[in-house]
């Protein structure tokens, strides 16, 4: 853990190493714009805490996070916009810090892109799902 946090860029960025463009910052949490925004005002909000994933951060970590989100987005004065948080590179993780990105989505070209490629289902394997994921959270 210690030499992935030596390497990382956002750790780098909240030590101050790689200037950014900071946003918000609190004792667990720091916000700054994105370097190659998808719209205006795409901003990233990241725990000061490094892990890969959403399931490596600590839920105190967790907790300062969407409020910070929901203040970036009204100083966008964004009324469309989506709150995205990728894991893994098949996910389109490109960073191994957790970040969400915070994206206006301020008409049809700008902002994020999104292919929704739903699946046929049916009741009685939707009832067996639930079931088992149920019984493990
Ligand atoms: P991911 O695909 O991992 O969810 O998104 C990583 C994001 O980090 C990308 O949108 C990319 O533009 C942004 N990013 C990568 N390196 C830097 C950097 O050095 N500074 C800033 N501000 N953003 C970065
Ligand atoms: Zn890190």
């Amino acid at each position: 853990m210690a030499s992935k946090m030596a390497s990382c860029i956002f750790c780098k960025i909240v030590k101050g190493e790689i200037p950014s463009f900071k946003l918000v910052e609190t004792d667990k949490t720091f916000a700054f714009l994105d370097i190659n925004p998808l719209s205006r005002g795409h901003a990233l909000i990241i725990p000061k805490f490094h892990g890969a994933k959403l399931t490596d951060i600590p839920d105190e970590h967790l907790s300062d996070i969407l409020p910070i989100a929901k203040k970036l987005v009204a100083a966008t004065g964004a009324t469309e916009y989506n709150i995205l948080q990728n894991n893994g590179r098949g996910a389109h993780q490109e960073v191994d810090h957790v970040h969400f990105h915070v994206i206006p989505k301020p008409n049809p070209a700008e902002g994020l892109g999104i292919s929704w490629p739903q699946q046929k289902t049916n009741m009685d394997k939707l009832k067996a799902l639930f079931e088992e994921i149920k019984s493990k959270v």
